[in-house]
């Protein structure tokens, strides 16, 4: 059975004072219940880099996550402005997001950076969590299969059979993120299903059926429940409503099925 994965993005959001404060009443509204989402899900946050100390601080002996936003694939050097990956893992970060549509469309990040990112977190034992998604012209020209595909080739490129189970992905529709328009389940778990189905190619069943996809564009409390209980989708990558911790505490328990 693969786990849900309930991540959030806080994006550039928050100050430390504000993420202690969130931290705190997430954990009051989820630690209790631990033991019993425990058996089928997964939580994580990623803060912005300057709030990942505090942010870990606050997450101390909590079964949370720590994630990250974005990484350099190198591990030191002369990069002004950048964080690499065992600067993230000195922190407890276990998640990096990577190739977020922010990251493509606002940073112009193209696949091959993407897919630099992807193995040098998996070389330094980060969950990669790697997002694919269409824009709004590419899905209404029909294309957005053959975006989020060629994404997907591109990001796996030299991902290895024994480190593929460990990826993540997460299908965020460019037209879907932060405009309270949300991907139909349906739609979802088509694009999902095709996911999958170049995993099951390029590898093999065991691996395509361990591989899990995130959703995400819009999730709600209130829409949240009709997402993931869709065979293929496996959890939600979820920005604005993990702001606050009532919203993404009940996205976290949401119904799986
Ligand atoms: C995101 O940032 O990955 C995202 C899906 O944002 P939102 O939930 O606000 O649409």
């Amino acid at each position: 059975m693969r786990k849900k994965l309930l991540a959030g993005n806080w994006k550039m959001n928050l100050v430390p004072t504000e993420a202690r404060a969130l931290i705190a009443a997430l954990r009051a509204e989820i630690d209790r219940d631990s033991a019993t989402l425990a058996k089928d899900r997964e939580v994580m946050v990623a803060p912005p880099a300057i709030l990942i100390p505090s942010v870990a601080q606050a997450l101390a002996g909590s079964s949370i996550f720590l994630g990250a936003q974005n990484m350099h694939f190198e591990d030191k050097g002369a990069f002004t402005g950048e964080v690499s990956p065992p600067m993230l893992k000195s922190y407890g970060v276990t998640h990096v997001i990577l190739g977020h549509s922010e990251r493509r469309h606002v940073f112009n990040e193209s696949d091959e950076l993407i897919n630099k990112k992807v193995l040098a977190a998996l070389k330094h034992r980060l969950v990669p969590i790697l997002c694919v998604g269409e824009t709004q012209e590419e899905h209404d020209g029909g294309r957005a299969l053959e975006v989020v595909l060629r994404q997907l080739e591109r990001g796996l490129e030299g991902v290895s059979s024994e480190a593929v189970a460990g990826v993540i992905l997460a299908y965020e529709p460019v037209w879907a993120i932060g405009t309270g328009r949300t991907a139909t389940p349906e739609q979802a778990e088509s694009i999902h299903g095709a996911l999958r189905g170049v995993i099951l190619e390029r590898y093999d069943r065991a691996h395509a059926d361990q591989v899990r996809i995130l959703y995400g564009g819009s999730v709600t409390a209130d829409n949240v429940d009709s997402l993931i209980s869709k065979p293929d989708i496996d959890g939600a990558l979820v920005g604005g409503a993990s702001l606050k911790a009532d919203s993404f505490a009940r996205i976290v328990k949401a119904r799986t099925h």
